[in-house]
């Protein structure tokens, strides 16, 4: 029998993150394998660990390149919605909840794997690594100029 658990990679993984284990994302998600990268992965991805008012630079997509602040993360099917990025244009008719009517803009979700968090010394889309404080706070710092991410 077959475990989603069972390769070690995987295992290794989910230590790193330290979070909930893989085997909690949904396999029906097939939006997200779909439109995800091809090879270079969704499991690097998470070792960015965004969160919620990061600076993010988007790196796919129609807004490659911008950069915006992070302002909803949806762990369950891994999008987030960027300040500014990806604004969908919703064309709606007058009635029911919208009396007038007319164009609503707002940020669409994204996939957290296009984008890379930011430092703010580098200026710069990097990589973070994870630094235990004395008082056992585990902190994020950016890999290149150990500038703390977190405050
Ligand atoms: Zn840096």
């Amino acid at each position: 029998m077959e475990t989603p658990c069972s390769d070690s990679t995987e295992l290794v993984e989910v230590k790193l993150r330290g979070m909930r284990s893989l085997c909690s994302s949904t396999p029906g998600d097939t939006d997200f394998s779909i439109r995800g990268p091809v090879g270079n992965g969704v499991m690097i991805t998470e070792k960015y660990r965004i969160k919620k008012d990061d600076k993010v630079r988007i790196i796919a997509g129609k807004d490659k390149g911008k950069i915006g602040k992070v302002l909803k993360i949806n762990r369950k099917n891994n999008r987030i919605v960027v300040e500014n990025i990806n604004i969908i244009k919703r064309h709606v008719r007058p009635g029911g909840q919208h009396r007038q009517g007319g164009i609503i803009e707002s940020e669409g979700p994204i996939q957290r794997s296009n984008v890379m968090l930011m430092c703010n010394k580098c200026v710069t889309p990097i990589r973070i690594k994870m630094k235990r404080l004395e008082d056992g706070k585990k902190i994020r710092v950016c890999r290149k100029c150990s500038e703390i991410i977190d405050s």
